[in-house]
């Protein structure tokens, strides 16, 4: 359908004679608004009402005179029309979590296995102030028996557990509790060898953390983990001259829950790749028109796809053509005929290396949160989407009160804690959708597409009300901190950019600080 509008598009020249074409497409575009809604596509549904609307004016004028910049601007914003459905969310609502006092059962649960008590309670204490449920055990086989009426979300252990002493090859890989416990696997652990470390490899742990425990990292890596529960399908673009081939390898990936496109034409790869936005792509080495290598090279052109992970698949005949293109960009090579099992770990593998690398590159080690230049880029292209599609967007900027008596008081670690407990919290509040960065020390910027100012204020209150009400533990004492936040809403501020828009917020910020801190405050537009 988009191809098809585009085309009528194409087509216009400017003038009278356009009516035809303009009617039809006016028809399409409103078929377009309906059926967007009912497939849950809000987002195209909106962009087409408001592209429908454009067209409606120019054909209420006669005659009709369009000049080569509404043209060119027409087609752009129907080219963009792929953007919503790529992104378009079924489910934009905020999740409701319950209340920390009755999270239990509900929320997500951890359990932790710890035979030294005292640092266990500790560090039950410590999670429980991130929302977490935790159930504390003293020995895998307690949790083990626990295990017959419910499974934890994730299990923290020891790693030296019972095992002291017995560092045979023999035992290394077993643990035989662990195979009733069908969750992810984190070790805590005193000792810092190689052979620990093999072990916990092994049991198929997903992170080894030193003691003594800094906590903040460890929620850091817990949230991640359940993280990437919820992260989108993997993407694959597959190109292959033997189109049944290339069609049974997209069945075999969309059977493993990730999603698969075949390029139909050489020629357009780049255009497909702008629009299917591919994690991975599976490129045939030799091919009638145009060879692998040639492809990759054109790819490798662009500078945004530079890290594009490339895998050739090559039939063992090409090896002289596998040589020459381990020299332009390989990223590495699948032998035909591939074995579906094989095709699946090959992809995933290489987008779960690919994914991991864009987040250390983008996020903040200590929150997980995306670093300062990355949300305001993201700033800017949530504002740019929300005044093209006529929807609101919400920044806000939040701040922690008087950090500096924390760190005076309690210790720069325990500041850490602070910052990470204030990313955690935001996360877990709000969307999927939304988009928050850890903009300067203790400074941080949610972007929320969307929401207005009225919805963002009840929520950014709402975080603010738990965020107050978080107990942290130092030496014995304990003690509770405060944030600040401003907003400023796209709607309020129709000529903004994005770095402006965010200025409008730091002013709220501002004068929510002055109002005495611990409160959401609006910017005012003058
Ligand atoms: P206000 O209520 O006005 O915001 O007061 P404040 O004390 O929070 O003021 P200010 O913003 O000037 O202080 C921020 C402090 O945050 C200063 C800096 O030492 C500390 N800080 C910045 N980054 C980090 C960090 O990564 N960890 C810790 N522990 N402290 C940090
Ligand atoms: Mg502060
Ligand atoms: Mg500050």
């Amino acid at each position: 359908e988009l191809a098809t509008l585009q085309s009528l598009c194409n087509g216009l020249r400017g003038g009278e004679r356009d009516r035809a074409s303009l009617e039809a497409l006016h028809q399409r575009l409103h078929k377009l608004a309906g059926a967007g809604g009912s497939f849950g596509c809000a987002e195209l549904s909106a962009a087409s009402r408001v592209l429908e609307q454009r067209i409606q004016a120019w054909l209420e004028s006669e005659p009709i005179s369009l000049d080569g910049a509404a043209l060119s601007s027409l087609l752009e914003d129907l080219a963009s029309l792929h953007e919503t459905v790529d992104e378009a969310e079924p489910t934009r609502q905020y999740t409701t979590l319950p209340d920390p006092e009755t999270i239990s059962g509900k929320g997500l649960c951890i359990w932790l296995v710890e035979d030294d008590v005292e640092l266990g309670q500790q560090l039950m204490h410590q999670l429980e102030s991130f929302n977490y449920v935790i159930r504390l055990f003293e020995r895998i086989e307690d949790a083990e028996l626990a295990a017959q009426n419910e499974q934890p979300d994730l299990l923290i252990m020891d790693v030296m557990f019972d095992l002291e002493g017995k560092n045979t090859t023999e035992t290394l890989g077993r643990y035989p509790a662990l195979h009733v416990l069908n969750c992810p696997l984190l070790f805590i652990t005193a000792h810092d060898d190689f052979v620990s470390r093999v072990r916990a490899a092994r049991l198929g742990g997903m992170g080894y953390i030193l003691k003594p425990i800094d906590v903040p990292r460890l929620v850091n890596r817990i949230a991640r983990i359940f993280e990437q529960r919820r992260a989108p399908p993997q993407r694959v673009l597959i190109v292959d001259d033997d189109k049944d081939l290339a069609e049974r390898m997209r069945l075999v990936l969309l059977t493993a829950n990730m999603e698969a496109e075949v390029l139909q034409s050489q020629q357009d790869i780049m255009q497909e790749i702008a629009a299917f936005r591919p994690e991975l792509v599976l490129l045939d080495l030799y091919m009638p028109d145009y060879s692998g290598p040639d492809l990759a090279g054109v790819i490798r052109q662009h500078d945004k796809y530079a890290n594009l992970p490339i895998v050739y698949l090559s039939a063992e005949t090409d090896i002289e053509q596998q040589i020459e293109a381990m020299e332009r960009g390989a990223d590495d090579f699948l032998t035909k005929p591939i074995s579906d099992i094989q095709l699946v770990a090959a992809a995933r593998a290489r987008i779960a290396r690919a994914r991991q690398l864009e987040e250390q590159i983008s996020k903040d080690s200590l929150t997980g949160l995306l670093k300062h230049a990355s949300i305001k880029e993201a700033v800017e292209l949530e504002v740019k989407r929300a005044q093209r599609f006529a929807k609101p967007v919400t920044l806000a900027m939040l701040d922690i009160d008087h950090f500096k008596a924390v760190n005076d008081n309690y210790g720069h670690a325990m500041g850490d804690v602070v910052i990470a407990a204030v990313a955690t919290l935001l996360r877990q509040r709000l969307r999927q959708s939304d988009i928050v960065g850890r903009y300067g020390g203790e400074e941080f910027v949610a972007v929320l597409p969307d929401c207005d100012v009225e919805n963002a204020r009840l929520l950014l209150d709402d975080i603010r009300q738990r965020f107050s009400s978080l107990q942290y533990s130092h030496e014995g004492q304990s003690f509770s901190c405060t944030i600040s936040i401003g907003l400023a809403c796209s709607t309020q501020y129709p000529e903004s950019n994005g770095a402006e828009l965010l200025v409008s917020a730091d002013d709220a910020l501002y004068t929510a600080k002055r109002g005495g801190r611990n409160q959401v405050q609006e910017a005012k537009p003058a």
